[in-house]
């Protein structure tokens, strides 16, 4: 089956919604094609506090709102999980049941995919005690020890939030300086429930009975050995960009993320990025938000 538009979107995230209510308003017939629910990491994100005019509201919730507006000029929202983008006047989007999306403009707003620890009883444990989304199962981990990996912005917000389900939170950061905001970085060290174990790495994943029965820990200098006494780990290590399916043209840099202009757009003209799928420095809802307003109106301009 082949659809017709003016402006693909592809990716129903903070970028693409946005991009999706510039484009529609302009008057482009625009799809929103997206794979799982809109969103994007919103949807993994407990409490957005840095969305300028709101000063905290969950993230599931801005998600919602933003879908309803992205769709309210018009824009059609389409399911699609895309594998190849063929370039040509009309620029072929395919997806994996054969469906082809065609447009004179394309717009990759695909986002990042969180990384895996890649350490022994990791995989076996996906979803038997081992999540990469505190928002999502928290809560079952009630009165229960956890782990938390990583010494980011997400690895530090995710472990102030479990603190409200879990009876003890250790954090684990295999160095001693963190990657997060000052204010984040207060609300963590002002926690009780959380114990901060710098400088060490995950070693492995212990089993009790099919579920996660602890987490080995390793000293990065010393090489001295713990086991912390978790039955929840969420790995928050960072995250890479979800661009397979442009493999075919040139326009990744060499971890994969889309090198665009300042109008959003790749060597290959009408082929535009926007949010965290794209070489950036900061990585935020507000800035998402603002590389797919550019990058639908440079493609309304270019049209
Ligand atoms: P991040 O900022 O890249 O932090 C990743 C953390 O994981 C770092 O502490 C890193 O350590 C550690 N790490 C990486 N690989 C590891 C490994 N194999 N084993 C153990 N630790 C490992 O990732 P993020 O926290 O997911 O954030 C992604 C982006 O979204 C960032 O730009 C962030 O600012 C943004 N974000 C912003 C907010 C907010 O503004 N409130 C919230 C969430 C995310 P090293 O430091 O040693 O590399």
């Amino acid at each position: 089956m082949t659809k017709d538009y003016d402006f693909i979107i592809i990716g129903a995230g903070p970028a693409g919604m946005t991009a999706a209510v510039y484009a529609s308003r302009a008057g482009m017939k625009t799809a929103l094609l997206e794979a799982g629910a809109p969103g994007g990491k919103l949807l993994k994100t407990h409490k957005i506090s840095n969305w300028p005019g709101i000063k905290e509201e969950p993230g599931s919730q801005l998600a919602m709102d933003m879908f309803e507006h992205s769709t309210s000029f018009g824009a059609v929202y389409e399911y699609g999980n895309v594998v190849e983008i063929r370039d040509g006047e009309r620029k072929q989007v395919i997806c994996e049941d054969g469906t082809v999306f065609t447009a004179p403009a394309v717009l990759v707003a695909t986002g990042t995919k969180e990384r895996l620890l890649n350490i022994p009883g990791e995989q076996e444990h996906i979803g038997k005690g081992i999540s990469y989304c505190a928002v999502c199962d928290g809560a079952f981990f009630r009165d229960k020890e956890t782990a938390v990996i990583g010494g980011g912005n997400s690895a530090l917000e995710e472990a102030a939030y479990l603190t409200q389900f879990a009876s003890k939170v250790y954090l684990v950061m295999r160095r001693d300086v963190f990657r997060a905001e000052k204010a984040v970085i207060d609300t963590v060290m002002s926690n009780p429930k959380i114990e901060l174990f710098q400088n060490y790495i995950p070693l492995q994943v212990l089993d009790n009975e099919g579920r996660v029965g602890g987490l080995e820990i390793s000293h990065t200098q010393s090489g001295e050995t713990k086991v912390l006494p978790v039955s929840g780990i969420f790995p928050y290590i960072g995250a890479d960009p979800v661009t397979g399916f442009l493999k075919n043209l040139p326009v990744l840099d060499e971890q994969g993320y889309m090198i665009v202009n300042s109008n959003m757009e790749t060597s290959v003209p009408l082929l535009f990025g926007a949010g965290d799928v794209c070489q950036k420095e900061l990585r935020q809802v507000v800035t998402a938000a603002s590389d797919g307003a550019i990058a639908a109106q440079a493609a309304f301009r270019k049209l």
